[in-house]
């Protein structure tokens, strides 16, 4: 390969505003209105592919749609998401690709209730992927005993608690094999007691080189778990910096005030 052929892949692979081909994420100027009002106002981030990003800040503040945005359930009303490299706006962009290549988590978990565990977890591989029966129970329960609760298979989820079905809710994304995973306050409807180990599970992710973006209300977690902190209020990334910077040394009054409410 002549070094001109070099430099045009390079290039390409870096993507044309000379973001790194390390990018799991980006958002550039990136604004979501509903109706007349901007709830998402001109954002701009990078998640480096292997790093944690946790997004913290106040209720109504705009922290789930830009979640929900990464994914495509929302789409900006201006700027632009890029994903692994791909922008989400361009026609040639695999959406459904880069969509398998991310999984979601919600507060509320979405188990069918009438399934059990296994079939849950099976779900997108069966009717996704396509893989058959037996093949998709087999990845279930690989899932499943990577997330601890292998020996929950068979119980229907009114059956287990709250914690055990956030748990089989991340093993059913995990079946994906995604690289970015997104997970929306999913500690915050769970009992006190299970919070930390479904907060340990998440953490341990990383080890496997998976990305995360995490909304979450847990302070202590974003202080530990996270690589880069992202700060938002009224629309507006106010701050963003490393665990360190942003509870440390707060520069805005708004986070002061913020961290002084919840911490
Ligand atoms: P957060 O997750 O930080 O609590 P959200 O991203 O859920 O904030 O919401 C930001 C603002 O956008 C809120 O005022 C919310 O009511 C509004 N919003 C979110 N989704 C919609 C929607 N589909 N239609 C209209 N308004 C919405
Ligand atoms: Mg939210």
């Amino acid at each position: 390969m002549t070094q001109s052929q070099t430099d045009t892949t390079a290039a390409s692979q870096a993507g044309n505003d000379g973001q790194s081909d390390r990018t799991a994420v980006s958002f550039d100027h990136v604004s979501k209105r509903f109706g007349g009002r901007t709830v998402v106002d001109s954002v701009s981030f990078t998640v480096e592919q292997g790093s944690t990003a946790v997004i913290i800040g106040p209720s109504g503040s705009g922290k789930s749609t830009v979640l929900r945005m990464i994914n495509q359930l929302e789409t900006p009303t201006s700027g632009t998401v890029r994903v692994l490299g791909k922008d989400l706006a361009d026609p040639a962009t695999d959406i459904r690709a880069l969509r398998s290549s991310i999984g979601m988590v919600f507060q509320h978990y979405s188990l069918f209730p009438q399934l059990n565990v296994v079939d849950n977890v099976a779900f997108p591989l069966r009717h996704a992927q396509g893989l058959d029966k037996a093949a998709a129970r087999k990845a279930a329960l690989e899932a499943l005993e990577q997330v601890g609760i292998a020996k929950l298979a068979n119980h229907y989820p009114d059956q287990i608690s709250g914690g055990e079905r956030q748990r089989a809710a991340i093993a059913r994304a995990l079946t994906t094999k995604p690289k970015i995973m997104l997970f929306d306050e999913v500690t915050s409807a769970l009992d006190p007691e299970h919070v930390k180990s479904v907060l340990e599970l998440i953490a341990g992710l990383k080890d496997q080189g998976i990305t995360l973006v995490v909304v979450t209300h847990e302070m202590r977690f974003a202080r530990q778990a996270a690589d880069t902190v992202l700060y938002m209020d009224g629309g507006h990334l106010l701050e963003t910096g490393s665990s360190d910077e942003i509870f440390n040394h707060p520069r805005s009054e708004r986070l002061q005030a913020f961290l002084s409410a919840v911490e």
